[in-house]
């Protein structure tokens, strides 16, 4: 079939070890599933996580440059484990929860974070704040028949070779399990949609010409240049 314009490219991230590409179909993001970044956000650390959706079209794979985006003045990285589902399922139950998972990246939920706040105060969607353009970088995934299901270890992020965040995957709230649990509920889960599992403490802004560099132990590493806005 023929479209006009011409149909693009799914938007889709590398696997390693695999000549294949992982085609990502939705973006789902949960709010708040650690503890301590629960606090800094003004929460008690004890609320219920929450999740907001971001167009796959947003995706950046592998990292590299990402622009400064429009109408914002604070541009805020949110260092993030992915998680990437590898067949349809609804109403999983968490014990069965790994399962489904194809496997796991690192990513980056870039925020604007005075646009969020908005929508915060005024009861609006975050929409605008959340999902933009070049919004979600992430690294290349690695299978689970690789890595298993990574439950603990360090995810950590420097700006400029200063460390800004540094957690352990054991501090959330909610496991992988628990939130594909709650998710699935809401939404038939499908092959080629990804999850980030939520940032740890220590989010703040960057400016053009900053540099990132973040991980998860045992799974990955992402590197991010900002870029002059467009
Ligand atoms: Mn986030």
């Amino acid at each position: 079939m023929a479209y006009a314009p011409p149909i693009w490219n799914p938007p889709a991230l590398k696997v390693e070890g695999s000549a294949d590409s992982f085609p990502v179909r939705r973006i789902f993001c949960v709010g708040r599933t650690y503890v301590e970044h629960q606090k800094e956000m003004g929460g008690d650390g004890r609320e219920q996580p929450f999740f907001f959706i971001k167009s796959a079209h947003s995706l950046v794979p592998g990292g590299g440059g990402v622009h400064y985006p429009a109408k914002t003045a604070n541009l805020h990285y949110e260092t993030e484990m992915v998680v990437a589902i590898g067949k349809q399922g609804r109403r999983i139950a968490a014990k069965d929860a790994t399962g489904y998972i194809f496997g796991y990246g690192v990513g980056q939920d870039m925020t604007r974070r005075d646009l969020q706040q908005i929508g915060k105060d005024k009861g609006r969607p975050w929409d605008f704040g959340k999902d933009f353009d070049e919004s979600a970088p992430c690294s290349a995934l690695v299978p689970v028949a690789k890595i298993g299901h990574p439950a603990k270890g360090a995810i950590w992020l420097n700006v400029n070779g200063k460390q800004r965040q540094r957690a352990d995957l054991a501090d959330m709230i909610w496991s992988v399990p628990e939130q594909i649990e709650y998710l699935s509920q809401y939404y038939t889960l499908e092959a080629g949609d990804i999850i980030y599992s939520g940032t740890p403490a220590g989010v703040g802004p960057v400016q053009p010409g900053d540099e990132l560099h973040c991980g998860v132990d045992g799974v990955g590493e992402l590197k991010l240049t900002i870029l002059p806005p467009l």
